[in-house]
């Protein structure tokens, strides 16, 4: 296992639409395994490839307290969604920051799991939310491009002073 460097927000590969894999090899499985290590050393319930750098359409969640509930998902698709819920967001890949946006409440998936076996879940709560966060990552999206323009305003403002006073000593 190893960790891996999370890509940080303005990196424009978190803005690339990954593609599919196409190839379950060893590879992959190990990229999983690594993702889910890296997620889980960094407190986060979710982590996207493309925050690894790696422009494939795979993710990991785990929004269990006990961090015991891994899913590894490969070319998730979400098939049905209902319901709208609203909750405050954070991105391991722009640290420091959340807000609230709103997201599907209630979705099924499908993907394949690191073995290549198809399966569909269906989540609400937390872990729908997460999902479909991750499955934006695949898509080059990043959670503060659904705030509205003025909240997108406020978190460059406070972007643009975090990269000038890193030590936040104001
Ligand atoms: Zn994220």
């Amino acid at each position: 296992m190893a960790l891996l460097s999370i890509k940080l927000y303005p990196d424009p590969i978190l803005n690339q639409v990954c593609s599919e894999v196409t190839q379950l090899d060893d590879n992959i499985q190990k990229l999983c395994t690594d993702m889910a290590e890296t997620m889980y050393k960094s407190r986060g319930i979710g982590l996207a490839a493309p925050q690894v750098g790696i422009l494939q359409r795979v993710i990991v969640v785990d929004v269990s307290d006990e961090r015991n509930e891994l899913v590894p998902m490969i070319n998730p698709k979400i098939t049905w969604s209902e319901g709208k819920v609203t909750s405050e967001e954070g991105c391991l890949s722009i640290p420091d920051y959340r807000d609230t946006i709103s997201r599907k409440k209630s979705i099924k998936v499908e993907a394949i799991t690191p073995k290549g076996e198809h399966f569909q879940l269906e989540a609400d709560g937390l872990l729908a939310i997460c999902i479909q966060h991750e499955i934006d990552h695949l898509d080059g999206i990043l959670f503060i491009q659904r705030l509205s323009r003025l909240k997108r305003e406020l978190f460059k403002r406070w972007f643009n002073k975090q990269q000038n006073n890193p030590e936040g000593l104001d």
